[in-house]
């Protein structure tokens, strides 16, 4: 059995400025007892851990039916933080092509005349750092930031990065008493990614 998390990647971050939105949002959340106040580091799949669920977690999420996990309650569930350049890279193998946000075409995850440039991208954005490395449409014949490309799950390419292991959807207002991710683009004043992976 796999852990799925749901990120929020935080849109247009300057890499200087992340770990003080990082922050801002940590301090927040913690002030609002939505997380724990210190790092566990079993509570991420990552080297770095993550901070778990707060006291005010149980009444700010109704079950939507008897028997459902309380995700609050143990196993991996904390908040990770990603300060860095952030590629959604356990969305990989679940997502479902590429779509171009210019002509609409689709192109499959294996098509070569996307993917191949697709991994050129990511090395520029990972090695080169360029924030907006371009990817050719074969459809429009067009350039479009790595960025622009549509795919589910959403990949990212953010500096500044939310995980949150194994914590039901956020954007389900039927269960959520605090919109989280309103909440995120409110504290960091920017707009925001929502997306998920499972390792
Ligand atoms: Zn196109």
């Amino acid at each position: 059995m796999g852990c799925w998390y749901e990120a929020v990647g935080v849109c247009d971050v300057k890499p200087e400025e992340a770990e003080m939105l990082a922050q801002r949002v940590i301090d927040r959340f913690i002030k609002e007892e939505i997380i724990m106040p210190e790092l566990d580091l079993e509570a991420a799949l990552g080297e770095k851990g993550g901070y778990r669920p707060g006291p005010s977690i149980p009444s700010l999420y109704k079950l939507s039916f008897e028997n459902e996990a309380r995700f609050w309650e143990g196993g991996v569930n904390g908040m990770e933080v990603c300060i860095e350049r952030w590629f959604n890279v356990y969305g990989f193998p679940l997502f479902d092509g590429f779509t171009c946000s210019g002509c609409e075409a689709k192109f499959a995850k294996d098509d070569q005349r996307i993917i191949e440039p697709f991994y050129q991208a990511l090395e520029s954005f990972f090695v080169k750092k360029e924030d907006d490395p371009p990817l050719f449409c074969p459809q429009c014949k067009q350039d479009y930031s790595i960025r622009d490309w549509r795919t589910r799950p959403a990949f990212g390419f953010t500096n500044l990065a939310f995980k949150f292991w194994n914590w039901t959807s956020m954007d389900c207002t039927d269960t959520w008493e605090i919109d989280l991710l309103k909440t995120i683009r409110e504290i960091t004043g920017h707009d925001i990614i929502y997306t998920f992976g499972k390792v």
